[in-house]
């Protein structure tokens, strides 16, 4: 016997939907900021955007030393991210996970991941973390 299933809806928050300036073409990613950082309109006007699920490690740091309660070392990277469709891709500040170090490197394809990055007590906290996607090494 099996009970009802319920469907759990894709939630904006499990997308990449970035906000594209209608002036200049920046894309906007996660929020949408007011003022645009690629040609300064203010307010800018945006359109939402999709976003694909890889991307392009542009740069990365490996931490080393953080607070006791968190996992080191840990990377984060800013990754392009095109759109789905034409435009210019996002730029996403991101943690690495679930990767090797070395498996690392500018230009290496990066896919995102989303999951709970935490609790706050309130609520938990949905983001995604960019990893070398499994078996392409
Ligand atoms: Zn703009």
């Amino acid at each position: 016997m099996s009970g009802p299933r319920y469907h759990r809806p894709k939630r904006q928050d499990q997308r990449l939907v970035a906000f594209e300036c209608q002036s200049c073409g920046w894309v906007s990613y996660p929020e949408r900021k007011r003022t645009c950082k690629g040609c300064s309109a203010a307010p800018a006007e945006y359109e939402e955007v999709q976003l694909q699920e890889r991307g392009e490690i542009k740069t990365f740091v490996v931490q080393h030393y953080l607070p006791d309660d968190i996992e080191t070392p840990q990377p984060v990277a800013i990754v392009d991210v095109p759109q789905v469709g034409d435009g210019e891709p996002a730029r996403i500040y991101g943690l690495l996970a679930e990767s090797e170090l070395d498996e690392l490197e500018v230009g290496r394809e990066v896919e995102a991941r989303f999951r709970e990055l935490f609790d706050d007590g309130d609520r938990p906290i949905n983001s995604f973390k960019f990893a070398v996607p499994r078996g392409e090494k």
